[in-house]
């Protein structure tokens, strides 16, 4: 069905009688807001105003607002409105001879306008991931099946009746483990616009700090104003875990458990007015309303000391009944966050109501040293590899030592920042070298010993054959 038997536009003026009362209407036709533009179906009942106008009642509502006076005086009404100044008041008068009508949409009211065969399968998802992402396994898995599925949601809309309940995420693994990378791949793969955001930066609307909806604002940014490519699009919050609930305290929780019930409704699928090209909402910024119901929202956050609270669960569900375990049998456990589940995170401070809307949770392990290795060489776009094309342009080849590359892995992890900490290392021990080198012609190979790394001796040189 090709968009043009959704909405067919048809000028009013030919069926003058037919729409003195909204009872008379024919079947096929609904109102649609005078002000907003928006049909019946999604702005709710419509108000009649003199001269055959419909305004949907939150256009209504606004103007009351707006004005702050008489709902009756039409002088007022139009004239104080800041974003219909510019519309001509004399067609109020005479009966709107440009007003529209949008036929309603025929058989159903969803209509499929996303081509799933663009969506790769989920093990291609996969496979294209581990390209990048270097472990992961059981996140990578989870996270491609669950963006297929949410991709045939939005390309199913609700056909039959049966409606597919959105594949949101909630991501936990510690700090360098890769989940924005991870999202930021997919996103790429999917050729999807892509915002990410702080959940430290979002606060209750009227606070300090951005407003809630401005990670709609981010994502229709991302899809150069797009409306319709946003409403396909990821939006990526991190850091969620910072908005848990506060214990004990007794001041209002602007940041944390308001926000939490800011996101619900934009997380399960609600019609936002975002400003266009501005982060924030002024009179003289144009706003354009994004349906959020295809969007897919990924939580991530670290949520440090959550492995205290599985450790305990762990502990006191195996010391009773007939298994009875050691009473401190997960306390040396490593990557715990894998056992996770939602009471874990609820007892954390996140509502249950938010973590209803995440369906889909799953932890990432910390890295280990030979993890950190294979990151520091393996991925498509790994950082050694950058360091060797950089360094090919001047005709020298670059290798590293097996000791020195975990050497460096090592170090990063004493920093505790996972993988965050690889590039800064590298990039102090690679600075003295990428100013070195090219100053002279006959070097042919630089090797990265591990004694180099160590700070007890320097890289191995080769000159050119046939220079010396
Ligand atoms: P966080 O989990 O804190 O969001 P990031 O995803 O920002 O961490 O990771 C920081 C950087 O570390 C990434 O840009 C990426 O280069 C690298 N990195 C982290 N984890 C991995 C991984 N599993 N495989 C490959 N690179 C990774």
């Amino acid at each position: 069905m090709s968009e043009q038997d959704f909405y067919e536009v048809e000028p009013i003026e030919e069926k003058k009688e037919e729409q003195k009362g909204e009872k008379k209407e024919p079947e096929e036709y609904e109102q649609v807001c005078y002000l907003c533009h928006r049909p019946e179906r999604v702005a709710g009942k419509m108000i009649q105003i003199p001269g055959s106008i419909s305004i949907c009642q939150d256009c209504m509502q606004k103007t009351f607002d707006t004005m702050g006076k008489s709902p009756f005086s039409m002088d007022g009404f139009m004239g104080k409105m800041p974003n219909i100044s510019m519309i001509d008041l004399t067609g109020l008068q005479e009966g709107m001879p440009f007003q529209k009508k949008i036929k309603k949409k025929k058989a159903e009211k969803e209509k499929p306008d996303f081509d799933l065969k663009s969506v790769p399968v989920p093990h291609k998802i996969k496979a294209s991931l581990d390209e990048y992402v270097i472990g992961q396994e059981t996140a990578k898995k989870v996270m491609s099946v669950a963006v297929y599925n949410h991709y045939k949601r939005v390309a199913a809309g609700v056909l039959d009746g049966v409606e597919i309940e959105k594949s949101n995420m909630l991501m936990i693994g510690p700090t360098g483990s890769g989940k924005t990378y991870m999202v930021k791949t997919l996103a790429k793969l999917l050729d999807v616009p892509l915002a990410i955001t702080d959940a430290t930066s979002l606060t209750e609307a009227g606070y300090i700090g951005d407003d809630i909806e401005s990670v709609v604002s981010k994502l229709l940014a991302a899809a150069d104003n797009d409306v319709e490519r946003a409403e396909q699009g990821i939006i990526f919050i991190d850091e969620i875990d910072k908005i848990a609930k506060k214990r004990n305290t007794n001041q209002r929780d602007v940041s944390g458990e308001s926000v939490q019930q800011g996101l619900l409704k934009l997380l399960e699928g609600a019609e936002v007015e975002v400003p266009v090209g501005a982060s924030s909402k002024n009179a003289m910024v144009p706003m354009v309303t994004v349906n959020t119901r295809n969007i897919l929202f990924i939580c991530g956050g670290a949520f440090p000391d959550l492995e205290e609270i599985i450790k305990e669960r762990l502990n006191k569900e195996s010391s009773i009944g007939f298994k009875a375990d050691l009473k401190d049998k997960y306390d040396k456990e490593e990557n715990i966050l894998k056992k996770v589940i939602v009471d874990d995170v609820r007892k954390y401070g996140m509502i249950p109501e938010f973590l209803g809307r995440l369906p889909i949770l799953f932890a990432l392990e910390s890295l280990t040293e030979d993890m950190l290795v294979r990151v520091l060489a393996e991925p498509k776009n790994a950082i050694i590899k950058q360091y060797q094309k950089l360094l090919a342009m001047d005709e020298v080849k670059l290798e590293f030592e097996d000791d020195a590359l975990h050497s460096i892995a090592l170090k990063a992890k004493e920093k505790k920042a996972g993988a965050r900490a690889l590039r800064a290392i590298l990039e102090e021990f690679m600075l003295d070298i990428m100013y070195e080198i090219p100053k002279d012609d006959e070097i042919g190979k630089v090797t990265i010993t591990k004694d180099y790394i160590e700070g007890i001796g320097g890289p191995m040189i080769t000159m050119r054959q046939g220079s010396m």
